[in-house]
């Protein structure tokens, strides 16, 4: 594993009210690192993302996400990585082509350099025949592969995906996957919340919340092992079970 540290969070906490929804969480994770971020319902992940992301502040702890203080530098955050929600930001009524260049600008590409990557982009996924076709008539795993080449257009140090395969199919998800290996492989930190345990077998290491704490973080191999699982469903079902948070 590379040893240089891309996110570090020292008790992280964020608070609405008097109801504590992400408690004391800590963590790092390395450059090219594949973290895979589980949790029940409700049990804090997308609150905990937001803040590494520069869209909230903490309540109290500490960290950094691309060398930024996730206490006071959430513009900084948010320009220096890449971000697919659930709810994708793709504008449907433009173009593939538009809405790469669209994004590239946003993140501050200049022409010549939205070009290349907007090109090189198009050939990798295999879409240069849907240049031109409305974002909106594509299918669902086509949106969720152009929102993960968009989120990754200008080469961020690290790239958060909340859960990016949801509703898509088991072949789709694959391939969804071989894309975040490639940007892994070439140095992307790669920052995953999903529901599928198959997918969380994929990943170099998971953390997995219940109730705004993390409380189990490791290689799937080790979880495994330490929780006398077959599987990462098992070991997630074992720990989820106690949650008081959830349906
Ligand atoms: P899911 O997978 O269902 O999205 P999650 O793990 O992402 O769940 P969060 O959305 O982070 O969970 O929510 C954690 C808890 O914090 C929930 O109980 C939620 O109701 C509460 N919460 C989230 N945002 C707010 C807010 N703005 N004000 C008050 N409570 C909130």
């Amino acid at each position: 594993m590379n040893s240089e540290i891309v996110i570090s969070v020292r008790e992280l906490t964020k608070r609405f009210g008097d109801f504590t929804a992400v408690d004391r969480i800590s963590f790092d994770v390395h450059r090219g690192e594949i973290f895979g971020f589980l949790g029940a319902n409700g049990a804090g992940k997308t609150t905990a993302m937001r803040m590494l992301c520069g869209l909230s502040y903490p309540t109290a702890g500490s960290g950094s996400v691309a060398g930024f203080d996730v206490m006071r530098e959430g513009e900084k955050i948010k320009r220096h990585i890449g971000y697919m929600s659930q709810r994708f930001s793709l504008y449907i009524d433009l173009t593939v082509w538009e809405n790469m260049r669209l994004f590239a600008g946003i993140y501050g590409l200049n022409r010549r350099e939205t070009e290349e990557r907007a090109s090189a982009l198009l050939k990798r996924l295999n879409f240069e025949a849907e240049r031109d076709t409305l974002v909106g008539s594509l299918p669902l795993g086509w949106k969720q592969k152009l929102s993960f080449a968009i989120a990754t257009i200008h080469r961020p140090e690290v790239v958060f995906l909340d859960e990016p395969t949801g509703g898509v199919d088991p072949v789709t998800r694959r391939q969804f996957w071989e894309l975040i290996y490639e940007a892994a492989s070439e140095g992307t930190t790669i920052f995953v919340t999903t529901h599928y345990m198959d997918e969380a077998e994929y990943c170099s290491r998971v953390s997995i919340m219940v109730d705004g704490e993390v409380r189990a973080l490791d290689t799937p191999a080790r979880l495994k092992q330490q929780f006398a699982a077959e599987s990462m469903d098992e070991v997630f079902r074992t720990l989820a079970r106690g949650a008081q948070r959830g349906e």
